[in-house]
C-alpha cells in the first residue's frame, strides 16, 4: 500500500485514485475517472474464487495503482485482466500484472497491439511531457489467452462474458457484460458527455450499428469508458449523436459541400447543440469520418 500511497500522494491528476471505487452492485467496483483527459473508468468484478480487472490506466505507474486496489478489494484471489481496448490509457498499465493474473484479450486487439502499440506511444507522448513520462517506462505484453468472439470467465459464483465488438472505436473493441447484474462496461464505445473519438481506424457508420448491438444487451447500468457510470440511455445518447452528424453531413454531401465546409459550418453547431460535453474537438474528425464515406449509410 506503500507505494500506492506515495504514488497518488504525487498528485498527477493522471493518475487513478486508490481508495475512490464505487460498487455499482455487491462486488463490482468502478474507480472512476473524475472526468479527467486519459484517465479511464476502471473495472474490479470480484468473485467467490477470482477478480476480473478491466483496463489498467496510463503506464506502469497507473498499473501498479489498479493491480493494489485489485489485491485490496480482492483480497488475494486469483486474478484476470481483459482490456476494453488497445489504447494507451485503458491498458498499457498491463505489464504490472504479467506473470501475477491471467491477460484475456480478443484476438483482434492482441494483434492490433502487436501492430500499433508502439505507435501510439509515440503519438501519446507529444500530448505533453507528463503523459510521455507516464508511457516512457512502458512494455506492450501479450495476452496469456485470447478470444474470438465471445468468451466467458467463471469468476466463481459470478459469471461474466467478454465479447468483441471491433471495428467502431479500433479493431479489437471489447465489452464486458455481467449478464446477472445487468451491467456493461463498454469501453470508449460509449461515453458519458465527451465527444466519441472517431479517430484513426475508427468507422462512423460502423460505431452507430455498433452501438444498436449493445443496447440489445439489455444493460441496466453502463460503464462508459470515460465519464459518470449512468443507464441505457448514454448508449442512445451517443448513437443520436452519430446519427446526427451522419446525417447532417450527407445533407451537406448532396448540396456539393467539401469537408472543410461542413466542418466550418456544422462543427459550431454541433458544439452549441451538445455544449455540455467535453472535448469538442472530436467533432470535426466525427464530420470527416462521415465525409470521407460520402455521407455513407444515411439512406
Ligand atoms: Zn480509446
Amino acid at each position: 500500500m506503500t507505494e500506492t500511497d506515495s504514488s497518488t500522494a504525487g498528485g498527477s491528476p493522471l493518475l487513478v485514485r486508490a481508495g475512490t471505487e464505487q460498487e455499482i452492485a455487491p462486488g463490482v467496483y468502478v474507480l472512476p475517472d473524475r472526468r479527467v483527459n486519459l484517465v479511464p473508468n476502471v473495472g474490479i468484478v470480484l468473485g467467490d474464487d477470482a477478480v476480473l480487472v478491466v483496463d489498467t490506466g496510463m503506464g506502469p505507474a497507473n498499473g501498479e495503482i489498479v493491480r493494489a486496489e485489485a489485491r485490496r478489494l480482492g483480497g488475494g484471489r486469483r486474478t484476470y485482466l481483459t482490456l476494453t481496448h488497445f489504447h494507451p490509457e485503458h491498458g498499457f498499465g498491463a505489464q504490472s500484472f504479467a506473470g501475477e493474473a491471467e491477460l484475456v484479450y480478443n484476438r483482434v486487439q492482441a494483434e492490433e497491439l502487436a501492430e500499433s502499440g508502439r505507435e501510439f506511444i509515440e503519438l501519446f507522448a507529444t500530448f505533453g511531457p507528463e503523459v510521455a513520462e507516464l508511457l516512457e517506462p512502458v512494455e506492450l505484453v501479450q495476452p496469456d489467452t485470447t478470444y474470438e468472439g465471445r468468451t466467458e470467465l467463471d469468476l466463481g459464483g459470478r459469471t461474466v462474458r467478454l465479447q468483441e465488438f471491433g471495428g467502431a472505436h479500433t479493431r479489437g473493441d471489447q465489452v464486458v457484460l455481467l449478464p446477472d447484474e445487468r451491467v456493461l462496461f463498454a469501453g470508449d464505445l460509449v461515453e458519458n458527455r465527451f465527444f466519441p473519438i472517431v479517430f484513426g481506424v475508427a468507422s462512423g457508420p460502423a460505431w452507430i450499428e455498433t452501438l444498436s448491438q449493445l443496447e440489445e444487451l439489455g444493460a441496466a447500468t453502463v460503464v462508459p469508458g470515460h465519464g459518470e457510470v449512468a443507464g441505457p440511455e448514454l448508449i442512445a445518447q451517443q448513437r443520436d449523436y452519430l446519427i446526427e452528424v451522419r446525417d447532417e453531413v450527407a445533407a451537406a454531401v448532396r448540396r456539393g459541400e467539401d469537408a472543410d465546409a461542413v466542418a466550418a459550418s456544422l462543427g459550431p453547431e454541433l458544439r452549441s447543440r451538445y455544449a455540455s460535453w467535453d472535448n469538442p474537438e472530436w467533432i470535426e474528425f466525427a464530420i470527416r469520418d462521415f465525409h470521407a464515406r460520402g455521407g455513407a449509410a444515411s439512406a
